[in-house]
């Protein structure tokens, strides 16, 4: 008999009839004879609305309180979720986080894990109960409720099943798996049937929007057997691991994040001790920097440039224009209208030309790159918001023929 943790997110218990068909998978995998430990999200968009309702009394809650708040959509699934099995005749009981003993620190809205008691979930089991467990919260060393970040339930999930030692971590989503790209973007998108954690990590960070970042970190540090399948059609879907068999093919995705901003610092001297003057101002105001590029110097002077956070943009402009006699420089160019796309795949490390193929692919569609970045695995290129999906679609179409 097998341990596995399912999880389910918020679009897969919308409602009551998605609750009963959520029910159905658990109940198979249950009555298979497994021990079966569930985690679920807040039903559809009740995070969202409860922060909404948050924002209405009070602008600028204590995160404490918001945490209160946001951790009750959890709670509702997971009993309604209950009440659907034990409809069903079936044993279950809903557990929160703190019944669980899911122990976290005190960064409220973006707690960090430290331990997962097993004592409850295992003495339930013992009693051939369903465990159903609230997604995203946990408690702190205060007894106070925190939550781990948004989509934070697919690492309750992972935590559960690294410290239960499970047999397979499933994340059920409406999508069918991982796909080689966002199918809204690029329709002729392939399901992968397998990805590695380092690819799915990269992904995530992305903006592949399928798994939080940190669940797939923990399912890597812990070996976690983890699949993303769908909730709705019942058929297998894809497995993250260490070593994929596929590790022959050139990638294994594409992805693409518009939320990023590049400055451009015009004017600066040619000498030692400009890029450390630059990014020391930029850490000390805690804005993380992505893409760096330097040009040549000419005439004493050189440019250097580098992508932010959208969010980060007005702090990171401020802070340069209250350096600017320290750092020296004529002017800052910024623009939000531009997006990386990257490309993703384990294969780059053995085999070349990989990039290549890319930058033939954005020469092909006449799309112009401002920068290139590239890591072991991984190639990204700055361009221009309104060409971002054609060359996602004209990168694909190179690599995988569709
Ligand atoms: N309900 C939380 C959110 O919407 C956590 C999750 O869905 O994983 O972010
Ligand atoms: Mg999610």
């Amino acid at each position: 008999m097998a341990l596995i943790v399912q999880k389910f997110g918020g679009s897969s218990v919308a409602d009551a009839e998605k609750i009963r068909r959520v029910a159905g998978i658990i109940a198979d995998t249950y009555n298979a004879g497994n021990d079966v430990v569930v985690v679920l999200s807040a039903q559809g968009d009740t995070t969202d609305d409860l922060l909404e309702k948050a924002a209405e009394i009070n602008p600028r809650p204590s995160k404490r309180e918001l945490d209160m708040l946001l951790s009750t959509g959890e709670q509702i699934s997971i009993s309604l979720c209950a009440m659907a099995l034990e409809k069903m005749g079936l044993p279950v009981i809903s557990l929160t986080g703190w019944q669980i003993g899911m122990k976290t620190d005190s960064n409220y809205g973006n707690a960090k894990i430290k331990g997962v008691g097993c004592e409850r979930i295992k003495s339930e089991l013992d009693k051939k109960r369903i465990v159903l467990v609230a997604g995203f919260q946990g408690i702190n060393k205060y007894d106070d409720i925190t939550t781990l970040g948004r989509g934070g339930s697919d690492t309750t999930a992972v935590a559960i099943a690294a410290a239960m030692d499970a047999e397979l971590c499933q994340i059920f989503t409406d999508v069918e798996g991982v796909f080689t790209a966002d199918p809204r973007r690029v329709p002729n998108a392939i399901k992968l049937d397998e990805i590695t954690f380092d690819e799915m990590l990269e992904l995530a960070s992305l903006g592949a929007q399928v798994l939080h970042n940190r669940s797939v970190e923990m399912a890597k540090r812990y070996g976690v057997n983890l699949e993303v399948l769908s909730s709705y059609v019942r058929k297998p879907g894809t497995k993250v691991k260490e070593v994929t068999k596929m590790e022959e093919t050139k990638i294994s995705g594409i992805a693409k994040d518009s939320d990023i901003a590049r400055i451009a610092i015009v004017g600066l001297r040619d000498e030692p001790g400009i890029a450390f003057k630059i990014f020391r101002v930029l850490a000390k105001s805690n804005i993380n920097v992505d893409i760096i590029l330097q040009s040549i110097g000419r005439d004493n002077t050189k440019d250097i440039s580098f992508t932010v956070a959208k969010t980060d943009k007005d702090a990171a402009v401020e802070a340069l224009q209250a350096n600017k006699e320290a750092i020296g420089f004529s002017s800052l160019s910024v623009s939000d209208k531009v997006s990386k796309v990257s490309i993703v795949g384990a294969g780059m490390i053995k085999s070349s030309g990989i990039a290549v193929m890319m930058f033939e692919a954005l020469y092909d569609a006449n799309i112009n790159i401002h920068m290139i970045s590239t890591s072991e695995i991984k190639v990204s290129v700055l361009i221009d918001t309104d060409m971002a999906d054609l060359a996602m679609q004209a990168i694909h179409k190179k690599f995988f023929g569709v």
